[in-house]
C-alpha cells in the first residue's frame, strides 16, 4: 500500500513504507481504471491511497485505488472536457490572508470556506503579515479571531518574521496533509519557504501561468515536510469554484446556519427574500454575523446568475 505523491498523467510516483524509511516507486495504471468515471480526465490524483505490485523490471502497476475521504476537483467549464481531480484525502486547507498588503478580502476568505465545506475538507484560517498591523488593527483581529474560531476555523496569526508564530504553524501541519490557498501576494510561498526551506520556491512567482499568461499544463504533487506530513503543490488550485451547488443548498455550507435553516417556512428557502426564514430571523436576532450574511448574499447571487 502506498500514497500517489506525483503524477505526470501516465506515471504516478508512490511512496511507500519499507524498513528503512520512505521508498518511492514509479507506477503504471492499467487501462480499465480509465472508464470508471467518464466526466474526470484523470482516474487519481496526488494523495490518492493505492495497493500496488511490484514488476520484474522494479515499476510498479496499480492494482486498487481506495476510497477518497475527499478531493479537490477542477470543474471543466467546457463541455467537452472533463473534470480533473487535483488532489485526494487532505486534512486542511489553510486559507492564507494578509492582514495589509494586500487588505483582508472578505469576499474570497468565505467564498473559499464554503468551497471546502462542500468538498467536506476541514479549513483554517491564516492571517499573516502580522508584523504589518497597526494598533487600530488589533479590535478588528480580535473580532475576526472570534467570530471564525467560533464558527470552526481555527485563525493562527502569522509573520515571517516571527518565529515563534511560524512553530505554531508547523506544530498545525505536522503529520497532516495540507493545502494552502489564497490571493496572490498574501505571504504563501514566502510561509512554505520558512517551514520547509529544502523547497525551492520563488516568492512573487505566478506558477501556472507562463509570460504570455497562457495555461501551462503542471501536476500537483505532494511535498513531504521534513517534521512529518505533506503539502500539496498544486498549480491552478484558486481556480476552483462553486460550480455544483444549488442556491438553496448553500446554507448547508455555512456552519452558523445549520440550526436555523430547519425552521425555515419552505424547504428550498434560499433566506434572502422568503417570508418565514429561520435564517433571517436568526440574523435579526444576532445569531449570525452580518458579514457573513452579507458574504452568504453575495455568493447565493454569483450562483443565481449561472
Ligand atoms: P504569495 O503570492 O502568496 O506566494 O506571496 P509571496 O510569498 O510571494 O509574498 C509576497 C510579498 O509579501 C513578498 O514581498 C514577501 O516578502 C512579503 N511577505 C510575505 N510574508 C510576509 C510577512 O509576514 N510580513 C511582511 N511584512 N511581508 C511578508
Ligand atoms: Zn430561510
Amino acid at each position: 500500500r502506498g500514497r500517489v505523491v506525483e503524477s505526470t498523467g501516465r506515471w504516478y510516483e508512490v511512496s511507500y513504507q519499507q524498513d528503512e524509511g520512505m521508498e518511492n516507486i514509479s507506477c503504471r495504471l492499467p487501462g480499465r481504471f480509465r472508464l470508471e468515471d467518464q466526466k474526470l480526465t484523470n482516474p487519481i490524483a496526488v494523495g490518492d491511497f493505492v495497493q500496488f505490485s511490484i514488476n520484474e523490471d522494479g515499476t510498479g502497476r496499480i492494482e486498487k485505488i481506495e476510497d477518497r475521504r475527499n478531493y479537490l476537483i477542477r470543474e471543466s467549464t467546457h463541455h467537452q472536457e472533463g473534470n480533473q481531480i487535483l488532489a485526494a484525502n487532505i486534512d486542511r486547507a489553510y486559507v492564507v490572508q494578509a492582514i495589509r498588503q494586500p487588505i483582508l478580502k472578505r469576499g474570497f476568505l468565505d467564498r473559499f470556506l464554503v468551497t471546502c465545506e462542500a468538498y467536506q475538507i476541514p479549513a483554517r484560517i491564516v492571517l499573516n503579515k502580522m508584523d504589518l498591523a497597526t494598533e487600530q488593527d488589533q479590535a478588528f483581529i480580535d473580532d475576526f479571531t472570534e467570530l471564525y474560531d467560533s464558527l470552526g476555523y481555527h485563525v493562527l496569526l502569522t509573520s515571517i518574521y516571527d518565529e515563534p508564530s511560524l512553530e505554531k504553524l508547523k506544530d498545525d501541519l505536522r503529520d497532516k496533509t495540507s493545502v494552502f490557498v489564497g490571493p496572490s501576494g498574501v505571504g504563501k510561498t514566502s510561509l512554505l519557504n520558512h517551514i520547509e526551506p529544502s523547497i525551492d520556491r520563488k516568492v512573487g512567482a505566478i506558477s501556472h501561468y507562463n509570460e504570455k499568461g497562457i495555461h501551462t499544463t503542471t501536476f500537483a504533487k505532494l511535498l513531504p515536510l521534513h517534521f512529518g506530513g505533506y503539502l500539496v503543490d498544486t498549480p491552478g488550485i484558486r481556480e476552483f469554484g462553486l460550480v455544483n451547488i444549488e442556491p438553496w443548498e448553500l446554507s448547508l455550507f455555512f456552519p452558523e446556519m445549520l440550526e436555523y435553516r430547519q425552521q425555515c417556512k419552505f424547504n428550498n428557502c434560499t433566506h434572502s427574500h422568503e417570508p418565514g426564514c429561520g435564517v433571517v430571523n436568526a440574523f435579526k436576532e444576532g445569531h449570525i454575523h452580518p458579514d457573513r450574511y452579507d458574504s452568504y448574499l453575495n455568493i447565493l447571487d454569483s450562483l443565481e446568475e449561472d
